[in-house]
């Protein structure tokens, strides 16, 4: 487990960048943390590295937005659901890097899904960001 404090928007961007090149297809990452912690602003970093240069926003109505990155992106954000089941988001699991805002839905998923999983925790005022399996 690695523990990090980012202070302001533009390291928690930096952060962004450097974890996304560590990340691959069939990664899923876990995004945990209040509203407002900075998960959407994390996910941003990691989309402007791969090349996506128009707005990111957490797709809270939509449950999901695809990006054809390289690698391909899922980012969803599970705030308003408890179950994913219907969402149609295991088709995506093995084909494109799924960065999860609010994951805790998705536990029925999680068993099924054999591939990488990283986890991210934004904690605080101080924005201590902690990441487990992942090496930087
Ligand atoms: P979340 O997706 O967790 O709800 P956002 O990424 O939308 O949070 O961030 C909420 C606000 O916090 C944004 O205005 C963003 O600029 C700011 N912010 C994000 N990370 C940091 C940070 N490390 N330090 C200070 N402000 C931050
Ligand atoms: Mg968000």
């Amino acid at each position: 487990m690695i523990e990090l404090k980012i202070d302001s928007e533009q390291t928690m961007l930096e952060l962004g960048a450097r974890l996304v090149r560590t990340f691959s297809v069939g990664d899923t990452v876990l995004l945990e943390g209040e509203l407002g912690a900075g998960k959407t602003t994390l996910i941003r970093g990691m989309l402007h590295e791969l090349g996506w240069l128009d707005p990111v926003r957490s797709p809270t109505f939509n449950l999901f937005s695809v990006y054809s990155t390289e690698p391909p992106v899922l980012h969803a954000d599970f705030y308003r659901v408890t179950s994913t089941l219907g969402t149609g988001i295991e088709d995506y699991l093995d084909t494109h890097l799924c960065l999860i805002e609010w994951p805790k839905a998705m536990h029925e998923l999680m068993d099924l899904n054999a591939c990488k999983r990283i986890q991210i925790l934004i904690e605080g005022d101080g924005r201590r960001v902690q990441l487990s399996n992942i090496s930087l």
